[in-house]
């Protein structure tokens, strides 16, 4: 699978970002993750949502995300800016993590593992 950014021709098997929802899935390599995930965060409020329930509140409408690991992370709107925004709330971060360690956005450089505090929130937009 080929980065979707344009014009990019990197190769894209270990780091990924994969985002799906009704209208757009797109994968991207390390050095565009960034750069569209900006994009990206901005569209997302106009896509439309998927008919799943979050896997951090009860809401119906989630968008799906993989981000370099197994499985997708099924997130209502506010919970998937919140984990691209690296500031998941502990227990939703500990929840999460137990469910997908070895997604790269759940990584320990970004949480405590034992508190599940956010240790390096970053603004996307
Ligand atoms: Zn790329
Ligand atoms: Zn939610």
């Amino acid at each position: 699978m080929k980065c979707q950014h344009e014009g990019c021709q990197i190769e894209v098997n270990y780091l990924i970002c994969e985002v799906k929802t009704k209208e757009y899935s797109g994968y991207r390599c390390l050095n565009h993750v960034l750069i569209d995930l900006e994009v990206l965060v901005h569209n997302l409020k106009e896509m439309k949502p998927i008919d799943e329930k979050c896997e951090c509140c009860d809401t119906v409408g989630v968008f799906k995300i993989n981000y370099g690991g197994d499985g997708e992370i099924r997130l209502c709107l506010e919970d998937m800016i919140a984990l691209l925004e690296l500031r998941l709330e502990p227990q939703k971060f500990k929840a999460l993590y137990e469910k997908y360690p070895n997604q790269h956005i759940l990584h320990d450089d970004f949480y405590c593992e034992v508190t599940g505090e956010a240790l390096q929130p970053r603004k996307i937009i």
